[in-house]
């Protein structure tokens, strides 16, 4: 009787350790890869962000006044923003 009452929690506990072990596997590695994959998503996307910024042509530009009240005088708003990005009015410093 006494060893019945032993054993029960012994299969308890190997029950518990046959369903937890997996789950707990599962949930480990998946959250190392979400983490992973954010990583990878964040760099990416800062790349990409960065790409995008590169392509302002406002800081090479003879009309860009450097002074933060007003960038450019031809297109106040649209200066050192994405907006600028191909900007027609764009004319290199020091070409002429
Ligand atoms: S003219 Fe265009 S490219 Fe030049 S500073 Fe102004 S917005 Fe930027």
């Amino acid at each position: 009787m006494a060893l019945q009452l032993m054993a029960l929690p012994r299969q308890l506990v190997t029950l518990v350790q046959f369903l937890l072990v997996p789950v707990c596997f599962a949930l480990a590695w998946g959250l190392v890869g979400m983490t992973v994959w954010n990583l990878i998503t964040a760099v990416r996307d800062g790349v990409n962000r960065a790409t995008v910024m590169h392509k302002i042509p406002c800081a090479d530009c003879r009309y860009f006044t450097g002074d933060h009240r007003l960038k450019c005088p031809i297109h106040p708003k649209a200066a050192l923003s994405e907006s600028a990005i191909d900007c027609v009015d764009y004319e290199q410093t020091g070409f002429i």
